[in-house]
């Protein structure tokens, strides 16, 4: 007995090994190609640009759920190759495997209409220049139909319908239509940017998205995409280093964005992501931004084709370069310099308010600042990259303080020994003896004991039992708001000021889907906004705590809060986001002169915060220093 349930174990645990079928093995590349169907436009797109067309019409039902057809003028395929076209690993892009390193076209694998047809019912049709007809295939249920020649003009058409009819799980995991299309507008876009010689058009439902005339400028094709606003903060970077190229705009600091997604990198025509290189970017920008902020630009590199591995990512969209260290320090140097020689100053005049009555520097970066020069391009950067965190031990919070280079002395310098100026949570503040009242005793408020003096017109330095307090006006300012805020819409009562004129905002598409799907959202914050037709949303009305503020550009800010959001948060987590952005908005500056009845109200209020030592994105409202630190370092214990 026991030999045969040992058979039966063994028997079990060797099954029996098979050879997949072609159209198994295709299904399984499908789910690494083809995951949704922005996947689809970027594939099909890209043989179209190996095609050599210069022009390419893209058009899409329900979000590329229901159809999509890419027609381009290129070479074409011959009519007796279209069915090596969707065979897997075909391609007439690659020979053997040396080439695998001298890549030259955007595909090279082979996989991508085998992996597109495993999965949809996929039509393809395609005439060459010399031919005097073209020809049709049909893919239907996995099931090839017979080749048959038809009416075409000259380049090739493939339309991709019911996609992933035969792979239910991929089809659960498909979103709302707005959702696929942001994906397949970003697809879209990059592939556009990166060939603006190209005529292009997005068209979904019968209305056109896109319609992009081939360019000469690659200016132009930006503004296509992000407005004028972006296209005329260009700021253009150029060099050339043992044969790498680097090319194509910065964006001025003055626009930024609370993600990394308007930071597009083509390799060689390819749009690629590399998060050194994104690195690299952001430690150029170190000190324009404020803390959260990410730049914003559209850079080309070019390089011989063996000097970058692109066979590493089922969709390219990373790559291997040869020597990655020189790149990023190509990449820094190249924008470091063009900042250096960039006058920066209207946009410093901007950001800055004029009662800080900081003299006016040419350029945000101090030579100190700035430890490559241009005779030092070779610095190994990867050697040592500075996070690009702002650190705030030594130079003051630079959340409140864009520019720290140009401060000639940091108004309260705690040394970065944290040991003895320690950051500490003061908890017993307004208590007996101190000399900011407590809110009961309010009304005898005196100037002699509720003072506070304002330093630098961004911190207000007053005392405690306990030593010295030094508060950061903004960061105060904006815990108290954020707290009301909360209050007011926990009680339902935020009020809204309704405009005249509603004001209509020109989006990007992906923008636009973001804003109407947080419709509801939005509303309970006091924003109302309505879809206007095509990427346009009017805004209706918006919190009265921001009368002060632009709609359109509180708006952005709004958006710009929902994309970084992750998709899956909390309804709440998203309200509560933008209460912080709202208050950090509405809240005072550093920079801002108070006066002594505004600092009266704001230490008034920090008694009645909940948390007062923290403003809504956790940074201390206020430093401690100790009576007892401070006898110590002047000696007298
Ligand atoms: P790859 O692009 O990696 O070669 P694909 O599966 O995308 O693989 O395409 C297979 C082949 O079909 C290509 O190598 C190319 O010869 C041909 N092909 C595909 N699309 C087009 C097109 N739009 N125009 C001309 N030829 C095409
Ligand atoms: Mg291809």
């Amino acid at each position: 007995m026991k030999v045969a349930t040992e058979n039966i174990a063994a028997e079990n645990l060797a099954p029996t090994i098979r050879q997949l079928p072609p159209g198994v093995v295709n299904k399984i590349a499908a789910g690494e190609v083809i995951e949704r169907p922005a996947s689809i436009i970027k594939e099909l797109m890209e043989n179209s640009i190996d095609a050599g067309a210069n022009r390419i019409d893209v058009h899409i039902a329900k979000g590329g759920i229901e159809s999509i057809q890419v027609t381009d003028n290129g070479c074409g395929i011959r009519g007796d190759q279209l069915e090596l076209a969707v065979a897997s690993h075909a391609t007439s892009k690659i020979v053997d495997a040396d080439d695998l390193f001298d890549v030259h076209t955007l595909g090279f694998r082979g996989e991508a209409l085998a992996s597109i047809a495993a999965v949809s019912q996929f039509t393809l049709r395609s005439k060459t220049h010399d031919a005097d007809s073209g020809f049709e295939m049909q893919i239907t249920g996995g099931v090839t139909n017979e080749i048959k020649p038809c009416g075409t003009p000259n380049g090739t058409t493939v339309i991709v319908e019911e996609l992933f009819y035969n792979t239910p799980v991929r089809r659960k995991f498909l979103r709302t239509t707005q959702t696929e299309m942001s994906h397949i507008t970003e697809a879209f876009t990059r592939i556009a940017l990166a060939n603006a010689h190209v005529h292009m058009t997005l068209i979904h439902n019968d209305k056109t998205v896109h319609d992009l005339p081939s360019c000469e400028n690659w200016k132009n094709r930006i503004a296509d995409f992000f407005g004028n606003e972006i296209s005329d903060s260009l700021i253009a970077v150029e060099s050339e280093e043992s044969g790498i190229r680097l090319g194509g705009f910065v964006v001025d600091p003055v626009h930024s964005r609370a993600h990394n997604r308007m930071q597009y990198l083509f390799l060689n025509g390819r749009h690629i992501k590399d998060r050194s290189l994104q690195h690299a970017l952001a430690e150029a920008y170190r000190g324009l931004l404020l803390h959260g902020r990410h730049p914003i630009a559209f850079l080309k590199l070019d390089m011989p084709a063996d000097r970058v591995d692109v066979n590493v990512h089922p969709c390219k969209l990373e790559v291997r370069f040869q020597d990655g260290g020189k790149l990023y320090s190509q990449l820094l140097g190249t924008i470091r310099n063009r900042f250096l020689t960039t006058d920066l100053t209207a946009r410093q005049a901007i950001s800055q308010p004029p009662e800080t009555n900081l003299p006016p520097t040419r350029s945000p970066y101090t030579q100190d600042d700035l430890p490559l020069q241009s005779t030092q391009r070779t610095t190994d950067w990867t050697a040592a990259p500075a996070t690009p965190q702002f650190d705030r031990s030594h130079s003051g919070d630079k959340f409140s303080e864009p520019f720290p280079s140009q401060s000639p002395k940091q108004p309260v310098d705690i040394p970065n020994d944290g040991q003895q100026w320690h950051e500490q949570v003061h908890s017993d503040f307004g208590s007996e003896g101190g000399l900011i009242s407590s809110p009961i005793d309010q009304g005898a408020v005196s100037d002699q004991n509720n003072r506070a003096l304002q330093i630098h017109n961004r911190y207000l330095v007053t005392q405690s039992d306990e030593g010295i307090v030094v508060i950061d006006q903004h960061a105060l300012h904006e815990r108290i708001i954020y707290e009301q805020l909360r209050q007011k819409v926990l009680d339902g009562k935020l009020e809204s000021q309704r405009l005249l004129v509603p004001e209509p905002l020109n989006l990007a598409p992906a923008e636009c889907s973001a804003v109407i799907e947080a419709k509801e959202e939005l509303s309970t914050i006091g924003i109302e906004i309505e879809p206007f037709g095509g990427d346009t949303v009017l805004v209706q009305a918006y919190p009265a705590m921001l009368a002060n503020h632009n709609p359109g550009e509180m708006l952005r800010n709004v958006i710009e809060v929902l994309l970084s959001a992750d998709r899956k948060v909390e309804q709440r987590d998203v309200v509560d986001e933008l209460l912080h952005m709202i208050s950090c908005k509405a809240a005072v500056k550093a920079g801002d002169k108070l006066s002594p009845e505004e600092i009266t109200a704001l230490l008034e209020h920090r008694e009645l915060c909940q948390d007062s030592h923290h403003c809504p994105h956790g940074r201390p409202t206020s430093l401690v220093f100790s009576r007892e630190e401070l006898d110590k370092r002047f000696k007298r214990i």
